[in-house]
């Protein structure tokens, strides 16, 4: 069976072409002006006269089946993808993280049983929470499953964050089998310290928790994360990028040549810190770390997207019910920590970045697909459309529009951060592995998702 799209204004991140799509097999067969298909077989044809086809999205960090102290994450993979894929979002890397005392690849194992109904294909970033005498066998043997990215968090000390002793002998590992780390960067020490004051001085509503983590907490750490980068060689990701402060370090790092590059959440570049001035019901869903910063942080995030310094947008889809949200309404340390937005990225970055005149159409595509796929081993098989990568597409129709909801979207949650927001711009027909899997804006299939063995990322791709 043969898929071809037809005249579709092909947008891949280094340009924009008018042409056709032919699939076969999965796989993208041709990409040409006009393709002529086989004879005599079987053919699905697709008329993409006025839409965008774009490579399918790639959103390198989401937090499916998470558990907190406030109970998991509210959305689960088979949930968490199938929202995915109806924002145009066709493969997800998801986090495994062990308790301690537990090896990487029991907690992989146990990850991936988790994993196995994923509707998107799916992988993981895999997270030291401390140094074993193992560590290092583990650490290889991950790389060779094919997970050569690493999770490390500076915050959250009590359960999975580490000292700096422990990140460079990590990085050390990872740097000499030719593989990565990204770094959830916030002085966890301090912020230990400001919450426990905060709290015991009788200010335990929702405006603690930006209070608790201002934004020099999160740039002094970056610094450290980019030292230990220098010192051990080792790549270094920044997830959820937020303060203004931060991306001038980060933009100083990538100038002197290091190997650091960085992530941005929509929440940071759309959402700012006066929604944390409310009644708890209303403050609650914006508990997330890093918080939500000011409209100067906001203006340096969209400017990093622009010049190159950012290389990715991903949601940190993290969702919970109001009911885990309220677990901490007499204590904000309490608070589920974490909100959704996997549906919604490419619509967001698409009103607020591409129609604002902010980012092109192209760029739009670097950042939530080419990007992640290269800096994570998976491209060109991801994030392009082009001969022999994988036919996973969507057909953006740019006139749609839709209010967000949380009592339509398709997140397991009855919150969004983003209630009320027009988005412009909608996933009209999603393709995953060469098949339909979203019609018209609704799910057609539901796809089975593979598990991804990443490479090594080239140097320099
Ligand atoms: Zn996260």
């Amino acid at each position: 069976m043969h898929l071809v799209i037809r005249q579709a204004e092909i947008v891949n991140a280094d340009g924009r072409t008018r042409g056709d799509v032919l699939v076969r097999g999965g796989h993208i067969v041709q990409v040409a002006d006009q393709v002529s298909p086989p004879a005599g077989e079987p053919l699905e044809s697709i008329d993409a006269g006025g839409m965008l086809l774009l490579p399918g999205g790639l959103d390198p960090h989401v937090h499916m089946h998470l558990p907190t102290a406030a109970g998991f994450s509210s959305d689960d993979f088979v949930s968490g993808s199938r929202a995915a894929l109806l924002g145009g979002t066709t493969t997800l890397i998801d986090f495994v993280t062990p308790r301690r005392g537990m090896s990487l690849t029991d907690a992989l194992a146990a990850r991936l049983m988790e994993a196995r109904r994923c509707h998107t294909d799916y992988s993981f970033h895999v997270s030291p929470v401390e140094w074993r005498d193992s560590t290092a066998a583990e650490i290889r043997d991950c790389i060779a499953a094919g997970l050569p990215s690493f999770k490390l968090y500076m915050a959250y000390k009590d359960s999975i964050g580490i000292d700096e002793e422990v990140m460079a002998k990590v990085m050390r590992t990872v740097a000499k089998e030719g593989g990565m780390v990204t770094v959830h960067c916030e002085t966890g020490d301090e912020v230990d310290r400001l919450r426990r004051e905060l709290a015991e001085s009788g200010q335990t509503g929702p405006a603690s928790h930006p209070e608790s983590r201002p934004p020099h907490t999160e740039s002094q750490a970056v610094e450290k994360a980019i030292a230990l980068c220098a010192q051990t060689a080792c790549p270094v990701y920044i997830v959820h990028v937020s303060a203004a402060a931060s991306i001038e370090h980060i933009r100083k790092a990538q100038s002197a040549g290091l190997p650091v590059m960085a992530e941005v959440c929509p929440h940071h570049l759309l959402l700012d810190e006066s929604v944390y001035d409310a009644p708890f019901e209303q403050a609650a869903p914006f508990v997330l770390s890093p918080p939500l910063r000011s409209e100067s942080d906001r203006n340096a995030l969209w400017g990093a997207l622009a010049d190159g310094t950012v290389e990715v947008v991903g949601t940190d889809h993290c969702p919970f019910f109001m009911e885990q949200k309220a677990a901490g309404r007499n204590d904000f340390r309490l608070i589920a920590n974490g909100a959704g937005g996997v549906e919604h990225r490419l619509a967001l970055i698409y009103t607020h970045g591409v129609l604002e005149g902010r980012i092109s159409h192209e760029r739009w595509v670097a950042l939530c697909s080419t990007g992640p796929a290269r800096l994570f081993g998976l491209y060109p098989r991801k994030g392009r459309i082009c001969r022999g990568a994988d036919a996973d597409m969507v057909l953006w129709d740019p006139h749609a529009s839709e209010i967000v909801s949380a009592a339509r979207h398709h997140h397991r949650s009855d919150i969004s951060i983003y209630e009320g927001m027009t988005l412009r711009g909608k996933a009209r027909m999603v393709i995953k592995s060469g098949k339909v899997v979203v019609e018209d804006g609704q799910q057609r299939r539901q796809p089975a998702g593979s598990f991804l063995r990443r490479k090594v990322p080239e140097k320099g791709q």
